[in-house]
């Protein structure tokens, strides 16, 4: 299943920007694309993408129309259910899951708007590829730990926990379940 809102230059509806300078490449193949969302509880949100043809650089950014100022989220996810609960990531954002992993903001990182088993999948993706490198065999191992672990959780077999911290505001956990700080 994928829930994941994304904005591509093949969208109805957006506005675009064609033949733009490429901060990488610097050839004019970037094209900047900005799309608007109404959230169910968010509220109207702009989904700002970046790409380029030549180099394949891309960039991918979440805003709330209205500032909501710094918000912290904490989330128990028990049960296969929380797998659909919205989760909305500007690139400020810090997801942490305990024991797991942290997905830290940045100038490289990215906005998203996903849900819980996007989160997750993510996750597992990073964890497969890392896996495939790894020379080390406890390493190895351990990744594989990991990645039953999660999808345990995933199946609702094992509790966890999902904390989203955003100083700008723009990242949310929709969900009467999830705590807001
Ligand atoms: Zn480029």
């Amino acid at each position: 299943m994928d829930s994941d809102i994304s904005v591509s230059p093949d969208d109805k509806g957006i506005d675009k920007l064609d033949k733009q300078p490429c901060p990488f490449c610097h050839t004019k193949n970037l094209t900047l694309m900005e799309k608007e969302v109404d959230i169910p509880y968010f509220g109207k949100t702009f989904i700002f993408g970046m790409q380029c043809t030549n180099c394949d650089y891309h960039k991918s950014d979440i805003e709330a129309a209205e500032s909501k100022g710094p918000v912290k989220y904490s989330l128990d996810i028990d049960s296969e259910d929380d797998m659909n609960i919205r989760i909305i990531r500007s690139s400020e954002g810090t997801i942490k899951i305990p024991h797991i992993t942290t997905i830290s903001p940045g100038p490289n990182a990215e906005g998203f708007i996903t849900n819980v088993e996007g989160i997750f999948s993510r996750v597992k993706s990073i964890i497969e590829a890392t896996r495939e490198n790894e020379e080390d065999k406890s390493a190895r191992k351990k990744a594989k730990n990991l990645l039953k672990k999660i999808q345990k959780i995933m199946w609702g077999q094992e509790k966890s926990k999902l904390i989203l911290e955003d100083p700008s505001g723009n990242s949310a956990i929709i969900s009467d379940k999830a705590q807001k700080k």
